[in-house]
């Protein structure tokens, strides 16, 4: 499939995430907090169930990966150890007609000129330099920009300094959740079970200043990461990391991503420390992203560590006696990026059904089941539908609905990408059968009661 570039597709998601309660702007009423959204009812489902299940093939599944929760923060020292105070920045330049903010890499790419990440202050506005004559800002359409500067993207607090000055000595909120099993390492080695290799998972909030608040989830603020950090023998990493990115990206197809829409991207100028790097990027309705990044980064983060804390984080494998500091393999995903990719997956348009459908997979859909008696007013389709819910919501998250007629119940059902309605009518009540209604093939039968049970653990 081509490189997608249809803000139309993308301003109907958001449209939908809206209408629907999936993503709502952060505290909408005071004209929101650029660039930080807050998950609704359905967004909330859908997230959950993307990090469970995320959990479940990360750790659950595997013997030789542990889950991990760290805390936000961390002490100072961490990220001057991990190189973020110095290095986690991006290029800021200056619309000087509208004053807009804007991250001088993505706007360059977007007159097709590429920076590379790693370029210094002076490089990157060479660069500016050079391409002066095409570049306009996306607002207002000038063409005269500041001279571009490093920003450091690394959000800072006054978290446990009292001096009223914290600025000059503050603490961070992380600007990733990787930090946390790194400095954990040495604990879940000698608390656990877990001999090389093995792997530390951890979900949890990141927090970035990043410039231009751009495409909607894809790049906030406040976001959520799900990392996996693989420690290994330095001398078997070619064989974790093609292991880890075949399994990363089956991962994604498994999730019901369409195979066409999901593609590698390799990283060419890399940190002096790291091995390989690719990353699997989305056909975004902006085209071709970052998902999620996988990337043999060497033993540069316990090294550094080791350093800053003077802590020995070197191994010595029981049998052969080797000693050395961990490699570590790493998968990278957002939450926030996933949820959009699912959603842009999941989207589709049936003008001959007169209808928006979500198509999400069955087990990350955040409701699984809605339950409708045929009419509000008549008592005993209520009772009986309600029934029939009360004993369904042990099992399966559902939702109870009596509003309106059918036909909307269904429709409002589809946009959220609920995979079966069940409606309880007239003759339910005399041969205990309920109509069951698949989402994607709108195709209604007839099934017992008794036999709900089994029929949703077969299709769910
Ligand atoms: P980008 O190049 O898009 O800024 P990155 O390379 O800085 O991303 P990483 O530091 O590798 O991203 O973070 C790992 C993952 O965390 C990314 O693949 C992405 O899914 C997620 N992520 C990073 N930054 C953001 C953000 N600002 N908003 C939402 N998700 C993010």
């Amino acid at each position: 499939m081509s490189e997608k570039n249809d803000k139309k597709l993308l301003d109907k998601i958001i449209s939908l995430c809206k209408r629907r309660g999936f993503v709502f702007p952060s505290s909408e009423i005071y004209e929101g907090f650029s660039a930080v959204y807050d998950l609704g009812p359905y967004g909330v489902e859908l997230s959950n169930n993307i990090k469970n299940y995320w959990w479940r093939e990360v750790v659950q599944l595997r013997d030789d990966i542990v889950g991990l929760d760290a805390a936000i923060f961390m002490n100072p020292k961490t990220w001057e150890a991990s190189g973020h105070i110095k290095n986690l920045s991006d290029p800021l330049t200056e619309c000087k007609k509208c004053h807009s903010r804007l991250r001088l890499d993505n706007l360059l790419e977007d007159f097709g000129v590429f920076a590379d990440e790693k370029m210094s202050e002076d490089e990157i506005n060479k660069l500016f330099a050079k391409n002066s004559q095409k570049i306009k800002c996306p607002n207002c359409g000038a063409k005269d920009f500041t001279k571009a500067k490093k920003f450091n993207l690394l959000v800072k607090s006054n978290l446990g300094n009292f001096t009223g000055d914290w600025e000059k000595d503050p603490s961070y909120l992380r600007g990733e959740t990787c930090q946390g099993i790194y400095v954990n390492y040495k604990n879940i080695l000698d608390s656990s079970r877990v001999k090389i290799p093995f792997g530390v998972a951890q979900i949890g909030k990141a927090f970035r200043n990043e410039i231009t608040a751009r495409q909607f989830i894809f790049r906030t603020r406040e976001f959520e990461q799900m990392e996996m950090q693989y420690f290994i023998d330095p001398d078997s990493y070619k064989k974790h990391y093609e292991d880890l990115k075949k399994w990363r990206y089956d991962f994604y197809l498994n999730l019901g991503i369409k195979e066409e829409n999901l593609r590698w991207h390799k990283h060419e100028n890399l940190n002096f420390y790291c091995k390989e790097a690719y990353d699997i990027e989305y056909n975004y309705p902006f085209g071709f992203k970052e998902l999620e990044g996988i990337h043999a980064r060497g033993n540069y983060d316990l090294t550094q560590h080791s350093k800053y804390s003077g802590k020995d984080l070197s191994y010595t494998d029981p049998k052969s006696n080797k000693k050395f500091i961990p490699h570590v393999v790493e998968s990278s995903a957002g939450v926030g990026r996933t949820l959009l990719a699912v959603l842009c997956d999941a989207y589709s348009e049936e003008k001959e059904n007169d209808r928006i459908v979500l198509k999400l997979n069955n087990k990350i859909a955040p409701i699984k089941i809605a339950v409708f008696p045929l009419l509000k007013n008549k008592l005993e389709l209520v009772k009986k539908a309600k029934e029939i819910f009360d004993k369904l919501k042990y099992n399966w998250r559902c939702e109870f609905d009596d509003h309106g007629n059918i036909g909307k119940r269904y429709r409002r059902q589809d946009e959220i990408g609920t995979p079966f309605c069940l409606t309880v009518d007239f003759d339910s009540l005399k041969d205990d059968t309920v109509t069951i209604r698949n989402r994607d093939s709108m195709k209604q039968e007839r099934i017992n009661i008794d036999k709900l049970n089994n029929f949703f653990i077969e299709k769910i």
